[in-house]
């Protein structure tokens, strides 16, 4: 159970950790499951590659983009009701074109990012919070974390043979549809020496909304409303999230309502919220408070302090080389395609390469 570090009111429930592999294996003996999930090895150096060009440098040249309103935190005065406005901006359109992913696939790590910097911002944690979904669909990996700092990062991994049947009737797959039969769960990982908390739940749902909600009523007993949304507009790929959750009468916001009296009010706050279309939760020109003002001016809105969001990969070549550390010398060979492992950082899209006979496996 979560001790006094526990991240914020968000009860992190029972620890199923022990997740399914994350990687097939590659060649004979070695287990890349080992590897970091975002981490892929580029099997062949001959092989095509989306990467761009393999870096010898120790950090990639990644966007510096800082959005320093990103997530809006807000509560209703007096009302057992709180919540986080998260839009991107210009940071999705950075984030999500590292990969030439189909809009619908793209569309959908859009939301899984602008929802995971929305839960993380309402957490009291040191180090990253982190979704991730694992299912049989075209989209086997879904995967989004952001630092206490609010670093942000997330791709979908995509098997592009497998999407096409499904696209071809022109519709816009659901996020059912992409990610398949598997899991979400959701993880705060605070270091080595602090305790992980993670709640996992299956795959339910028809949207990424759906299968948050879900989430949280198997998992945190936590009445939440979840609007996301991610496309492409004029100015690029857009993302954003309305997140509101209901906060316990005890002692909390709501101290002096009766219940029933409380459920009216959360009621009221969701039938409010419902009225926010896509459009303006992705629209530029349309000011975070603003647009909280339109939706909870009557209703006592509050806004808190602000929370800036950075385009967050941390992939190094220092980083990198401690992975790579970890394998044996056997393991190592493995991985080596004529005298070369590269390294692909899935985030950033961008290769490492590293020459075998520099380094130095792992005491076995
Ligand atoms: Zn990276």
């Amino acid at each position: 159970m979560p001790g006094d570090a526990a991240p914020g009111p968000m009860e992190w429930g029972a620890v199923p950790l022990g997740m399914p592999p994350l990687r097939p294996k590659h060649g004979p003996g070695l287990d890349v499951a080992a590897l970091p999930p975002y981490l892929g090895l580029v099997s062949s150096p001959t092989e095509p590659s989306r990467t761009p060009d393999f870096l010898n440098h120790d950090r990639p040249p990644v966007p510096d983009i800082v959005v320093a309103r990103g997530v809006q935190p807000f509560h209703l005065h007096r009302q057992p009701v709180r919540g986080r406005l998260v839009r991107l901006g210009p940071l999705a359109d950075a984030l999500l074109t590292r990969h030439d992913t189909h809009p619908a696939v793209t569309a959908l790590a859009g939301e899984a990012l602008a929802l995971t910097a929305g839960l993380a911002a309402a957490l009291k944690f040191r180090g990253s919070f982190s979704l991730q979904a694992k299912g049989d669909g075209p989209v086997p990996m879904l995967l989004a974390d952001c630092t206490d700092a609010g670093a942000l990062r997330g791709y979908a991994r995509a098997q592009d043979d497998r999407l096409a049947p499904l696209l071809a009737d022109g519709a816009a797959p659901s996020a059912a549809a992409l990610l398949g039969q598997g899991y979400l769960a959701f993880t705060c990982d605070q270091g080595p020496e602090m305790d992980r908390y993670q709640g996992i739940v299956a795959i339910e749902g028809e949207t990424l909304t759906g299968m948050t909600g879900t989430y949280f009523r198997t998992s945190e007993q936590l009445a939440t409303h979840v609007h996301l949304a991610c496309a492409q507009t004029a100015a690029g790929w857009r993302a954003g999230a309305l997140i509101l959750e209901r906060v316990a009468g005890d002692g909390g916001i709501g101290a002096d309502m009766d219940r029933e009296a409380e459920d009216e009010a959360w009621r009221t706050a969701v039938a409010l919220a419902a009225t926010l279309t896509d459009a303006e939760l992705l629209d530029d020109a349309l000011p975070g408070e603003r647009l909280l003002h339109r939706l909870f001016s009557l209703e006592g809105l509050a806004l808190d302090r602000p929370r800036a969001l950075s385009y967050g990969c941390r992939c190094s070549r220092a980083k990198l080389a401690g992975v790579l550390a970890g394998f044996g010398e056997e393991d190592l060979d493995h991985m080596a395609e004529e005298g070369t492992i590269t390294m692909t950082c899935e985030f950033c899209n961008l290769g490492f390469r590293f020459d075998r006979a520099e380094l130095r496996g792992a005491e076995g």
